[in-house]
This record gives C-alpha cells, sequence and structure tokens, in this order.
C-alpha cells in the first residue's frame, strides 16, 4: 500500500522469481530489493545504529598521543553472597580522607571516588557479577579492575566462581580480597588454595594474582588493597583525553519528581560541562547542573569521575553510552533516529550464536570461538562434558568453557552467554523460574540434554559444518 501497487502484481512478481508467496507472508530483505528494483522503487534496509554511527562518528577520533592523560581506575567488586561485597564498599568509602571533607555530605550515586596517596580510584556502587555483566551486555565495559570479596571463614563458593567467570570472559583483571580475617574461624590459606583451582594463583605462591587480607568490619588491610588496585591499575596505563567533549556510560538513573530524569554518568575519556548537550539511548538533552558523590556541585568533570546530572529529557537507561555532541539538532537527529526505530523492533545490538546458525556465522568470520557454559546435576559429568568438549577445538574453532556448575541454569548464566555471544548447555537441569523468559528475550541458545554422548555429537555438527571446505 506504501508504494501503490497491488498485491497481484507483487505476486506475479514473486513468482517470476520462483517465490510462491501468499499476501500475508513475509519475504526477506534481498528479495524485497529484488523485486523492488524492477518497479524502480528504492528501499534501503533500516540499520538506525549504523546511521547513528555516521552522525557520532566524528566523536570517536583517534587521541593525539601527546592529548592522553593518566585516569583513575574504574573498580567493581564481586563475590558471594553475604562475603561482605556491601560492607567493603562502605568501608572503603569511609576510609577515604574526601569524604570526611568539610561539608561533604556522601550521596549514593551509583558510584563513588576515594582518594589514597594523591591519587584517584572510582567504584561502581552496585556489587556483584549480575549487575557487571547486564552493564557490559548493553555495551558498557566500564571496569577497569574487579575485586573479587571471598570470606576467609566460608572460601570459594558458587558466586564466587560465578564472579570469576564474568570478569574472565570480559577480559578484567581480578585482584582478590580475603575479608573478614577479623573472625576467629578465618582460614586465608584455606582461600587461597581453593582460588588456584580456579586459575587464580597467589603472588605469595609464585602466581601472578594480588590477594589482600582485609576485614570491613574493622578496617583493616583496607589501605593495602586500595594501593594494590593503584599499583595494577599503573600497569594497565589507563588513559583519556580530557580535551575532548565526552563520552561514557549511564551507571544510574531515575526519576526525580522535582528535578526531572536524573543520572549518574561515569565519564571514560572526554571533559563533562555545564551546558553541554548529552545524548544516550533515545534521550538527549543541556546538562543542567552537576554534582559529584559528594553532593559538590561541579561545573565540569574529567575521565573517570562519576557525576550526577540533570538536565535529560527522559530517563536513560544504566549501561548505555552517552555522548556529548556539539548542537542540539545532532542530539535530536540522534534521539529520534532510535525513537523511530525503536517503534518498530527492539534494538538488538547483536545477533547472539546459536547452534542452528553457527555454520553460517564462521562462515561469514563472524565467529571463531564458540564460548560455551555448562550446567550439569554433578561435577562428574560436569567435568566429563568440559573435556570432551575441549577436545573439539581444531585449527579453525575453538571451543571455550567459560563458566561451568552445578545446578540449575541461572539468570547469571543467561547474561554470560548472551553478553559472550555464547550458548548453554544443560545436562539433567532446566532454566530456573523466569530465566526461560529472560533468555528468549536475550535470545541465548538453551540446549537441555540427557545424555552427554548428544551433546558433543550436536556441538560437533555444528563445528564440522563450519569447517573451511578442504580440496
Ligand atoms: P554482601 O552480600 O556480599 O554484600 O555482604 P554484606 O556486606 O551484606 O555482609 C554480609 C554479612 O557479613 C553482614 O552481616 C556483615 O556485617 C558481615 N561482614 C562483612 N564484612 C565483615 C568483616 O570484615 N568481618 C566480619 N566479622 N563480618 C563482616
Amino acid at each position: 500500500s506504501k508504494i501503490n501497487i497491488s498485491v497481484t502484481e507483487i505476486i506475479t512478481h514473486l513468482i517470476k522469481l520462483g517465490i510462491m508467496a501468499s499476501i500475508n507472508q513475509e519475504i526477506d530483505f534481498d528479495t524485497a530489493e529484488v523485486i523492488a528494483s524492477e518497479l524502480d522503487i528504492k528501499v534501503e534496509l533500516e540499520n538506525v545504529e549504523e546511521e547513528v554511527h555516521s552522525i557520532l562518528e566524528e566523536y570517536e577520533d583517534e587521541d593525539d598521543e601527546k592529548d592522553l592523560m593518566k585516569r583513575p581506575p574504574v573498580i567493581t567488586v564481586m563475590g558471594h553472597v553475604d562475603h561482605g561485597k556491601t560492607s567493603l564498599l562502605d568501608a572503603i568509602r569511609h576510609t577515604s580522607v574526601t569524604s570526611r571533607e568539610a561539608g561533604g555530605i556522601t550521596q549514593h550515586i551509583g558510584a563513588y571516588t576515594v582518594q589514597i596517596n594523591n591519587e584517584s580510584i572510582t567504584f561502581i556502587d552496585t556489587p556483584g557479577h549480575e549487575a557487571f555483566t547486564a552493564m557490559r551486555l548493553r555495551g558498557a565495559q566500564i571496569t577497569d579492575i574487579a575485586i573479587l570479596v571471598v570470606a576467609a571463614d566460608d572460601g570459594v563458593m558458587p558466586q564466587t566462581v560465578e564472579a570469576i567467570n564474568h570478569a574472565k570472559a570480559a577480559k578484567v583483571p581480578i585482584i582478590v580480597a580475603i575479608n573478614k580475617i577479623d573472625k576467629e574461624s578465618a582460614n586465608p590459606d584455606r582461600v587461597l588454595q581453593e582460588l588456584t583451582e580456579h586459575g587464580l594463583i597467589a603472588e605469595a605462591w609464585g602466581g601472578d594474582t594480588i590477594c589482600v587480607p582485609v576485614s570491613a568490619h574493622t578496617g583493616e588491610g583496607i589501605d593495602t588493597l586500595l594501593e594494590m588496585i593503584l599499583l595494577s591499575a599503573e600497569m594497565l596505563e589507563l588513559k583519556a583525553n580530557p580535551k575532548r567533549l565526552a563520552k561514557g556510560s549511564v551507571v544510574e538513573a531515575q526519576l526525580d519528581k522535582g528535578r526531572g530524569a536524573v543520572a549518574t554518568l561515569l565519564i571514560n575519556t572526554g571533559t563533562l560541562r555545564i551546558g553541554d548537550i548529552v545524548v544516550s539511548g533515545t534521550t538527549y538533552g543541556k546538562v543542567r547542573a552537576m554534582v559529584n558523590d559528594k553532593g559538590k556541585r561541579l561545573k565540569s568533570a574529567g575521565p573517570s569521575a562519576p557525576v550526577e546530572i540533570i538536565g535529560l529529557s527522559e530517563v536513560p537507561e544504566a549501561g548505555d553510552e552517552f555522548y556529548v555532541v556539539k548542537d542540539d539538532k545532532t542530539a535530536r537527529q540522534v534521539s529520534e533516529m532510535r525513537k523511530h526505530y525503536l517503534k518498530d523492533q527492539q534494538v538488538k545490538k547483536s545477533a547472539p550464536l546459536s547452534l542452528d546458525d553457527l555454520y553460517n556465522q564462521i562462515q561469514e568470520g563472524a565467529v571463531k570461538d564458540i564460548n560455551i557454559v555448562i550446567k550439569a546435576d554433578g561435577q562428574g559429568s560436569v567435568e566429563a562434558l568440559k573435556q570432551s568438549l575441549f577436545k573439539l577445538t581444531n585449527d579453525e574453532v575453538r571451543v571455550n568453557v567459560i563458566h561451568d556448575g552445578v545446578g540449575a541454569i541461572s539468570e547469571s548464566d543467561v547474561l554470560l552467554a548472551s553478553a559472550s555471544n555464547g550458548i548453554i548447555i544443560g545436562f539433567n537441569v532446566r532454566p530456573g523460574a523466569n530465566v526461560s523468559k529472560i533468555a528468549e528475550k536475550e535470545a541465548v541458545d538453551i540446549r537441555l540434554y540427557r545424555v552427554i554422548y548428544d551433546a558433543i555429537e550436536d556441538v560437533e555438527a555444528a563445528m564440522k559444518g563450519m569447517l573451511d571446505p578442504e580440496f
């Protein structure tokens, strides 16, 4: 109806192409394009992010080496429930001198900065690997170093292992904080021992993982932990260009009755100033006011600084990127393009992997690694699956088991698979309540098996299909 051509005419064209289509059948873009060109009509595939990218491209310019300056590290705290993540974040906030500065009232804005030895460290205030990977899923890789909290009286637990694998999948280095050393029952050596089973070998034991004994309660070891963070950051050579327009990620956002959309932004590079035009997702606006985590009003903020701003037209999504653009028109254009597109369909960042189209993806050169999360009903099956899957690795394709564990398939598994473009193999287990829904939304391929051999065979078959033909 848009092009004012009758259905019969289009069906006739389709039949000529050998497609026996009916009136309510969908056709793919390539077919539509062929027919459109016969009818002298130009069709374009709507790929909003590509178009948006072409607009934002000028803000992606390479930095001049001489403009690059050291920036503070951004830290996320992870670990098993009750091992003291929240307590540690609180303890760190309170040991910092700056939070006790006159007039400084700590604000919970989703991230905070502490100072030690005249250097800054930024902490993300939402602990846990789920939050970390959820942010990653939306495109934000903001964490430079992960602090893995392990309670010295409890040792490595299932979520400790999850956290390790989430950090590894994101290629974020890990520093271990062995917490609760004030407790009678604390056994730090046992923790070190258990960590070796997951590839984290303490420096004291000849490895390269920094492990610091701490107590969130007494404050013992916290300064050392902060110093170790700075030391690791030094080696990462984190740099940014404060001279450019700011770019970064949304950490948190909500609607405030009086102030409108309030968003915490973490600046990745550049300097953010009052009056700047910010665009993030479908929302945009002028920065009207900006405060830091101590409630101090700011005129500008540089790389790695978390700031709370007001002035956006709507509440942005946590994990989305933000850009400062040069004028209101550009911001509106980007926002409207995305809004228009969202009306029709949800933006999917990239099509996740499924065993079924592994072959095609490899053909396109899109996949050289198969990332797999294994969940099974017993450690024996986990190991058997892992070993057999590893053996499938060949010259063309590498099979990586990015996480494995005993128990039901969880939300964390789905997030990890999605963020790592992986699939999930369940052996004698099912997805937990709600998890199937999330998997469907994220389009994560979950395969359930009762026979180990079937699982191996499926993966192998998918891989065989994608091997380059040999002559
Ligand atoms: P999270 O679930 O990892 O965020 O853990 P929390 O920070 O909520 O701590 C869980 C429990 O452990 C709380 O009762 C804390 O008071 C306690 N806890 C945390 N850190 C320490 C510590 O260093 N020493 C002792 N004795 N208890 C701690």
